[in-house]
């Protein structure tokens, strides 16, 4: 048994930020981990091997796509599935082994199993109880399941299964078009897959501006996903190594299948306070199995905080990180802080979608006036020359004002584009603040430095 100031149960990208924070800080502190490594969900089975695998197959398909147009000829590479996941587990142990290496320098103690808060004050990890002045949850999420559909892994699997499958399947059925659908079943595209992704409502990637999720579905389709819309999944059945898809089409109640060697289910994300005690401490939870807390990340017991996936939010790595360093300063009596109204989102397809702040729909229901700047990639020098013209940035600001209200990119980089739209959005500037900073030439970036100039007088290249 040990005494901390802090500990922090979970060490995802909420959890060993908190905790690296925490020590930062002067805190004695230690940080629960029931996985056989740290980083979470993010680090082991979500955004860095979704990455890893749609790095790799996005060369792929700029060899078969690109390079003969730029004069590199010669045969294509083939696929060695077996490597490719082997180099993605690699970039997985890069990270995990440095998250590991950062609780060493900081003096934080991993407290290995899986852990509960038997009363205020204690955790209990395997036979043994700490002491903690303070507790932080960042326990995360799991994949939601969907009724009439048995995930086994192997066949019907979820997002974890499906970073790491024996082969690569001849046809794949995904079933919901949000965020980690449509990335893994790019993925699965590029390397050969039949891939049809099936979704409830009429349009992809709910919650994103209307005309991007156009543009993005148009663009996926060219690449070869299939989309069947306003489909209601009623069952999936499997048949030794294979499985039916049976759905409903909403819009005449008719029945449909589909075959499919693999089923990705992908129909979002639930938080995990699974084996904690909660109840018996009395921390309130929502009606949606969400651990409610206060703007101080306080839960409704004292000493007891909670970040990350486990809370309410858009559940994104950086939400977590974020909520995780606010948590700890608040803790060491500092003033924590999380804009929630510039948390970006990235979807990291090729081309990349980004988003920061409100979309057009949200505008228009809150009756605010707004004007739009729009710039396609076509009109960009560096686009056209990398292949990358599809898309466009799109700018929304205060029709009175001009300070910037949102952004939505399609394009090239868009996922490192939107960073300057935060910082601009945090400092409270005006679109004429981003058209009147000199950007280089030739770069991504112009095009949104022209969207933010075509909030203005106009922008010059289109
Ligand atoms: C396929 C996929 C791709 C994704 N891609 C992205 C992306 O590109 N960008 C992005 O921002 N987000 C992405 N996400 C979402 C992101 O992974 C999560 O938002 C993020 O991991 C949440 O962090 P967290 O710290 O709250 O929880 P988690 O990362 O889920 O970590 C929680 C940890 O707590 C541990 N734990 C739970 N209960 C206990 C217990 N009782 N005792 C001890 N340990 C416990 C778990 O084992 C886990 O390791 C992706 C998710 C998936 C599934």
């Amino acid at each position: 048994m040990a005494n901390y100031d802090v500990i922090v149960i979970g060490s995802g990208p909420g959890g060993y930020v908190a905790a690296i924070r925490c020590a930062q800080l002067g805190l004695k502190t230690a940080c629960v981990e029931g996985r056989e490594t740290l980083g979470g969900t993010c680090l082991n089975v979500g955004c860095i091997p979704s990455k890893a695998l749609l790095h790799a197959s996005h060369q792929l398909h700029e060899a078969e796509h690109n390079f003969a147009k730029m004069g590199l000829k010669g045969k294509s590479p083939s696929v060695d599935w077996k490597q490719m996941l082997s180099y993605k587990d690699d970039v997985i142990g890069q990270n995990t082994k440095g998250i590991e290496f950062l609780f060493k320098k900081n003096k934080i103690d991993w407290l290995k199993g899986w852990g509960s808060i038997p009363e205020k004050g204690k955790v209990k990890v395997g036979d043994e109880v700490h002491e903690a002045k303070n507790i932080i949850i960042a326990t995360g999420s799991e994949a939601s399941s969907l009724p009439g559909v048995e995930v086994d892994e192997k066949t019907v699997v979820t997002s974890t299964g499906a970073l790491d499958l024996p082969k690569i399947p001849k046809k794949m059925v995904v079933i919901g078009a949000g965020v980690i659908g449509l990335e893994l079943g790019s993925v699965y595209t590029r390397l050969g897959t039949e891939v049809t992704v099936v979704e409830f409502l009429d349009h992809v990637t709910p919650g994103m501006d209307s005309e991007v999720q156009k543009q993005f579905q148009r663009l996926l389709r060219k690449q070869g996903l299939d989309f069947i819309m306003g489909a209601a999944v009623q069952s999936v059945e499997t048949l030794k190594t294979k499985a039916k898809v049976n759905y409903k089409l909403r819009k005449d109640d008719s029945e449909h299948t589909l075959d499919a060697d693999v089923v990705l289910v992908a129909t979002g994300r639930k938080s995990y306070t699974d084996g904690l005690g909660l109840d018996a401490l009395g921390v309130k939870l929502s009606d949606r199995g969400q651990i409610v807390i206060d703007e101080g990340w306080h839960t409704s017991v004292e000493g007891i905080y909670a970040i990350g996936d486990a809370v309410a939010g858009p559940m994104l790595a950086h939400k977590a990180e974020d909520e995780g360093m606010a948590a700890a300063e608040v803790i060491a009596g500092k003033h924590g802080h999380v804009n929630y109204d510039v948390i970006p989102s990235v979807i990291y397809t090729h081309p990349e979608v980004a988003a920061v702040g409100k979309t057009e729909g949200q505008l228009k229901e809150a009756g605010r006036a707004y004007k739009v700047g729009k710039f396609s990639f076509m009109g960009n020098g560096r686009a056209k020359a990398n292949f990358a013209g599809d898309g466009f940035v799109k700018l929304l600001a205060d029709k009175e004002t001009d300070r910037v209200l949102g952004a939505h990119i399609i394009g090239p980089a868009a996922g490192e584009l939107i960073h300057e739209i935060c910082v601009a959005m945090e400092f409270g500037a005006a679109a004429e603040d981003i058209a009147l900073t000199c950007h280089a030439h030739p770069t991504y970036s112009e095009a949104v430095r022209e969207a933010a100039l075509a909030c203005g007088d106009g922008p010059i290249h289109s």
